[in-house]
């Protein structure tokens, strides 16, 4: 075997993630290695929780970043809230609702399981009945923004159902947060989690997650140990806040979280209202394009993600061929259908770094050509 160094191409990186990132982030991330317990990377974790309640909009003190994707946030989520027995009314509109079920299930609660298609937002009517029909329920969890459809459910109605019925609620934020208002105070968000490769433009395997005081008090009153020793947040919170004193509980990822420190920065510079504009004028210069290539988009306009547009393939037209050659000719990346929409549609990500005019304009220009 010749073995040598490897050196990936510069690709354009507009599928459902990782997203592209800022060379600003990149060199955050290649800073000399300090100790993980070095006082000035626990002032920087600091920064970071900082970060990140402006980020979710949230006061909340438990917020912080898990040192993994964020099928570990979404883990996070239910390891610690949902003890055996526990009635959790989980809502699936594609394939990460389906994880959460499997969550709860290995959590051993008992699924109430909400169901609507593909391509549409969760039924906040379906889940009020739910809510009625089982008032013995505990939790509500849903997936905010579905990058399997490009959809969003209105996380603000449901927190509001979950509440009103005495239950918490547990967000997937992975693929909105940065991208599209998430205000987790406002909104009555219990548990919520996000993932650092998607609108935060940062590089992958990092998952901010933030509990309400509520998911605290929940968490402190459980009758069984958290089945995971890593994700368990009563640990883990010692060394992400012990006032004054940090305990070591694993490893830091170092360089990780200085890029994650420089996206949020980055992010807090921007202002978030900017940065929900800026994907909502790139989402709408795409669409325009789409349209002028007599390219359809499948989801609904009022429920529509900025950042994950789903694209109908017209008849005839081999989709994988199509994404082989963006991706050879053009170093450009944009996603497979997934589930149902396999070999039915794309996905074109408009996520942070990404969600810039050039890339949209390459994006249309590629397509034209290739769908030619
Ligand atoms: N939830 C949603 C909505 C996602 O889009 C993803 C990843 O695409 C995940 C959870 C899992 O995140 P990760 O792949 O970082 O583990």
């Amino acid at each position: 075997m010749n073995l040598t160094s490897f050196n990936p191409p510069r690709r354009i990186l507009m599928g459902p993630g990782p997203s592209d990132i800022s060379p600003q982030v990149l060199q955050a991330q290649s800073r000399p290695i300090i100790g993980h317990l070095d006082p000035l990377f626990v002032n920087m974790m600091d920064e970071i929780k900082a970060l990140l309640q402006y980020a979710f909009q949230t006061t909340n003190q438990h917020t912080f970043a898990v040192s993994a994707p964020g099928s570990a946030g979404m883990e996070t989520c239910f390891v610690n809230l949902v003890e055996p027995g526990d009635k959790v009314i989980v809502c699936i509109n594609g394939v990460f609702g389906q994880r959460m079920l499997e969550n709860v299930e290995r959590c051993g609660g008992i699924a109430v399981v909400i169901e609507d298609a593909w391509g549409q937002p969760v039924s906040p009517a379906k889940v009020e009945q739910a809510l009625q029909q089982h008032p013995d329920s505990k939790i509500v969890a849903f997936v905010h923004a579905e990058t399997s459809t490009g959809v969003a459910s209105d996380a603000q109605a449901l927190c509001g159902l979950a509440k009103q019925h005495g239950c918490l609620s547990i967000v997937d934020a992975v693929t909105s947060v940065g991208g599209i208002p998430v205000l987790v105070d406002e909104w009555g968000i219990d548990a919520i989690y996000s993932g650092s490769q998607k609108c935060l433009s940062c590089v992958p395997g990092l998952s901010p997650v933030s509990f309400s005081p509520a998911a605290v008090e929940k968490l402190k009153g459980r009758k069984t140990k958290v089945q995971s020793w890593f994700l368990d947040q009563s640990l883990v919170m010692a060394y992400w806040s012990g006032e004054q004193k940090r305990s070591y509980h694993h490893t830091a990822p170092v360089t990780a979280l200085y890029a994650l420190h420089e996206s949020l920065l980055m992010l807090h510079q921007e202002g978030l209202e900017q940065a929900w504009q800026r994907h909502a004028q790139q989402h709408a210069l795409l669409a325009a394009g789409l349209d002028k290539l007599g390219l359809n988009l499948m989801v609904e306009i009022a429920y529509r993600l900025p950042q994950l547009n789903l694209v109908a393939v017209p008849e005839g037209v081999d989709e994988q061929a199509v994404r082989a050659r963006l991706l050879n000719d053009y170093n450009l990346e944009i996603g497979a259908g997934l589930g149902q929409f396999a070999g039915k549609a794309w996905r074109i990500g408009l996520m942070g770094y990404a969600a810039r005019q050039e890339n949209v304009s390459l994006c249309l220009a590629a397509l034209a050509e290739v769908l030619e």
